[in-house]
């Protein structure tokens, strides 16, 4: 065990509690994505100062960027002394509007009772906060260590990562030979690794009808009855397939272990925005329904839709007048780093070390940015650590542990030590 480095970590648990108070007093809310540029230039002073090369990169043209919302990214790098690996910690600096319910100003960074408040405290701005400690801690201790290491503060996770690492990934700053392993310290809680995510098939799906007046229904063609019996159909023969499809993915929680598909909206008839209070006086032409399909590695993607436009194909062969359209709108594949990759083994050796146990190995039931990642970098050696309890996260008085941050960023510093120098000792 190398106790130079741990206490190194512990040394700085002061710093570690006020660069988490610092990050969070950024209100970078997105939408709309306010205040990225100061936050990234803040985390690009500070480690300037420890001796690192960075960039801030925006991401024009992405959504959302504009001179008053631009969207900047701060990549920071560390050459060490001698070729080697390269360790990429990546954290995204949006959070999520704050919202109703809380008893402490989100925006202010209050420390009580050994915990550190305010949105994104959890996810991820104790997880960033910790991984600076850690390799602040790392680079003190073992100053001739080989090999880089790489820090990045992103935009727009909470939002898809368009403006943030799906946009540095195309540019190649997820990509070999620039980086090796990749390490995202969102908040799983201390002693997991999550390996990766279920699949998403976002799609839109819109039935036609034939405007009438309403009182005279049989002269036109009701979209929303059609869409009746798409959702009728769903009900039936769709939903109780996808319950029965279980996963060998340790998604949690357990219950996101198989598939499933969520009905987002449905929006049918005239809209009732620009008339607010008054029905629509028509029969519906047009009738549109969001699904979100999540699936499952034992899964392709092809089957996925094919399971939904059956229905859709059958509905038009028996059903009078019914036509339909279909609209992709996202798909991401699943994704499982194997347990035996060099950043899963390393960081797997940390929370051994600080835990003294075995850590538990799980998939995140939703995507985050490990997706671009994998897909436009890819780099498959990529896991997310990081402090924070999962559940806090979006939620009023969301709030990150103090030695929670502290172990983790223990883990993180025998994680770079093992794929930096090979040893934990
Ligand atoms: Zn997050």
């Amino acid at each position: 065990m190398d106790e130079r480095l741990l206490k190194a970590v512990e040394d700085r648990t002061d710093d570690l509690v006020a660069l988490t108070a610092d990050l969070i007093r950024f209100p970078t809310v997105n939408p709309p994505g306010e205040a990225y540029r100061p936050c990234a230039e803040f985390l690009g002073a500070r480690l300037k100062k420890l001796g690192f090369e960075t960039e801030f990169i925006r991401a024009e043209g992405a959504p959302g960027d504009s001179d008053r919302y631009p969207r900047v990214n701060v990549v920071a790098r560390f050459d060490g002394r001698s070729p080697g690996p390269c360790v990429h910690f990546n954290s995204h600096i949006d959070v999520v509007e704050a919202g109703d319910g809380w008893t402490v100003d989100p925006f202010a960074g209050v420390v009580k009772d050994g915990r550190v408040y305010g949105r994104g405290a959890c996810d991820m701005k104790g997880g960033l906060a910790a991984s600076v400690i850690a390799v602040e801690a790392f680079m003190r201790t073992h100053p001739d260590f080989p090999g880089a290491i790489e820090i990045s503060g992103t935009a727009d996770e909470e939002s898809g990562g368009f403006g943030g690492v799906a946009h540095l990934a195309r540019l190649g700053y997820f990509s070999k030979p620039k980086v090796d392993h990749v390490i995202i310290p969102e908040p799983l809680n201390k002693d997991r690794i999550c390996l990766g995510h279920r699949g998403v098939w976002w799609a839109e799906i819109e039935t036609k009808g034939e405007i009438a007046h309403g009182s005279m229904p049989f002269l036109g063609d009701n979209a929303v009855r059609h869409m009746g019996a798409v959702l009728q159909a769903f009900e039936e023969e769709l939903f109780p397939v996808l319950d029965r499809k279980m996963t060998r993915m340790p998604v949690v929680p357990e219950g996101a272990r198989r598939s499933t598909m969520n009905i987002n909206s449905i929006h049918g008839g005239q809209t009732e925005d620009f008339r607010p209070g008054l029905p629509s006086p028509n029969v519906p032409d047009s009738c549109r329904l969001t699904i979100d399909r999540r699936f499952l590695l034992e899964e392709d993607i092809a089957t996925v839709k094919g399971e939904v436009t059956g229905i859709l194909e059958r509905l038009k062969r028996e059903r009078r007048k019914f036509d339909y359209e279909i609209r992709d709108l996202m798909e991401v594949l699943p994704l499982m780093t194997e347990r035996d990759a060099p950043v899963v083994k390393a960081v797997a050796k940390g929370i051994m070390e600080v835990f003294d146990r075995e850590p538990d190995y799980v998939i995140s039931p939703g995507t985050y940015d490990q997706k671009h990642v994998a897909r436009l970098g890819h780099l498959y050696d990529c896991i997310a650590y990081g402090p924070g309890i999962l559940d806090l996260a979006h939620r009023p008085d969301e709030w990150v542990g103090i030695a929670d941050m502290v172990e983790s960023a223990k883990v993180m510093a025998i994680g770079l030590n093992v794929l930096l120098r090979g040893t934990t000792g």
